[in-house]
């Protein structure tokens, strides 16, 4: 191991060594030897071989909570950034008739501020303080199309 690759001709030099002689003493012959001397005579850059050894893992489940957490706001900003009025959203549903829902922006995202449940069409949507949501109308399935959707009025 070397701590800064000089590629300098002695090093280069030195690289074709054998193993057992390339990463043993130091090598005196750098052309940058004087920058990295030290008062021992040797360098910090001298060549060695070394053992690794991997660090036991100390797993905190809220070091991965906190990445998951960031992550996910993340995405809940990046997708409020691309909702605009007019646009088209899905999101999956464990609806039998349906995989995901498909929806028509009407009102642009906003960021609740406090919990809140919105009544619409007879529907409760339950919305978390910080939670990011917008408004829109649903889209049903055509009859006999396998991908085709229409506008329903509904919200
Ligand atoms: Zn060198």
């Amino acid at each position: 191991m070397r701590r800064f690759p000089c590629f300098c001709k002695p090093c280069l030099d030195k690289m074709k060594e054998p193993i057992e002689l390339r990463y043993t003493g130091t090598n005196n012959n750098c052309e940058y030897r004087d920058i990295f001397n030290k008062s021992d005579g040797t360098s910090y850059n001298d060549w060695k071989l070394i053992k690794l050894s991997p660090k036991p893992k100390q797993y905190r489940e809220e070091d991965d909570l906190a990445q998951l957490e960031a992550t996910v706001r993340g995405i809940r900003i990046r997708m409020a950034g691309q909702m605009h009025v007019g646009v088209f959203g899905a999101y999956i549903t464990d609806d039998e008739r349906y995989d995901y829902y498909i929806f028509k922006c009407t009102v642009a995202p906003k960021q609740s501020d406090g919990n809140k449940v919105f009544r619409r069409d007879g529907n409760d949507f339950p919305v978390k303080d910080g939670e990011w949501y917008c408004e829109g109308m649903w889209l049903d399935k055509v009859p006999i199309t396998s991908n085709w959707h229409v506008v329903t009025g509904q919200k």
